[in-house]
């Protein structure tokens, strides 16, 4: 895909691809073109050239439910803070929040179990009723996740879903994320600013460097030339520091 503003590419011809149980890791400096290429990736934006195929299906060209095959994790999470867990993981089997009263009542007892059953993957079917505003950041990303889950996609593409956490919470949310991947056979594609976090948990790095893709490799071959080719060379003194984040 190709995005450009004002006539300057902010994605320029970013391809790769995310396989069935793939945890991608997306890295890049500030300005790299993380966010153009999520708001892509999440039908926020649209690219200017470009597709994003699932299977074979072009899934701009698709429209309504067939969207859901893609599930988004935000760093804000987006939950509705008046509804319970619950009925936010319920509200993700339609994609949207209805405004309307009585709106619950559109689910049969299938969804409502399969929502609860969402709940529980994530560790949180205790807190089903809780309001979503009472939760604390970590279990508010895990419902998201659980709201992912139950559009049973293909693909969940997470944007910084860590950035907001504390580094307990965010092992929380990485180690949900890869098990999901690795359990339902789903892709995820996730934006990290944290290099450890990635070699920790990603199959594959695909690093983006002034809105192109520069890495595409699997995690281990990740090293510290690869390290500043995304980041760009580091001074001699902050060397042992960028290596040691890399092995953390
Ligand atoms: P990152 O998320 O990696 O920091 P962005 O996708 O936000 O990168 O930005 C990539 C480039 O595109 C930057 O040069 C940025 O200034 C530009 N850009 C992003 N969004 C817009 C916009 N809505 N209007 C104009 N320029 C934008």
């Amino acid at each position: 895909m190709s995005k450009a503003f004002n006539a300057r590419a902010a994605i320029e011809e970013v391809s790769f691809t995310v396989r069935e149980r793939e945890f991608v890791a997306v890295l890049g400096p500030s300005g790299a073109g993380k966010t153009t290429l999520f708001r892509c990736l999440t039908g926020l934006l649209a690219p200017d050239r470009g597709e994003i195929r699932i299977g074979g299906d072009d899934i701009g060209a698709l429209r309504g439910r067939s969207r859901r095959r893609i599930a988004v994790v935000f760093q804000q999470f987006n939950l509705v803070n008046r509804l319970t867990a619950f009925e936010n993981v319920l509200a993700g089997r339609l994609g949207y929040v209805p405004a309307w009263r009585g709106w619950l009542r559109r689910f049969g007892r299938t969804d409502r179990l399969f929502a609860l059953e969402c709940l529980d993957r994530v560790g949180l079917l205790g807190q089903a009723m809780q309001r979503a505003d009472t939760l604390s950041g970590g279990q508010q990303q895990r419902v998201a996740i659980a709201r992912a889950l139950a559009q049973r996609p293909s693909l969940i593409v997470a944007d910084e879903p860590v950035a907001s956490l504390d580094p307990n919470a965010s092992v929380g949310v990485l180690d949900l994320l890869r098990g999901i991947a690795r359990a339902d056979g789903v892709g995820v594609v996730c934006s990290l600013h944290q290099v450890h976090f990635a070699r920790a948990y990603a199959d594959r790095v695909v690093g983006l460097s002034h809105g192109r893709v520069v890495i595409d490799a699997p995690t281990d071959r990740f090293d510290q030339a690869a390290f500043e080719r995304l980041y760009g060379p580091q001074p001699a003194e902050a060397a042992p520091t960028a290596l040691a984040a890399l092995q953390h």
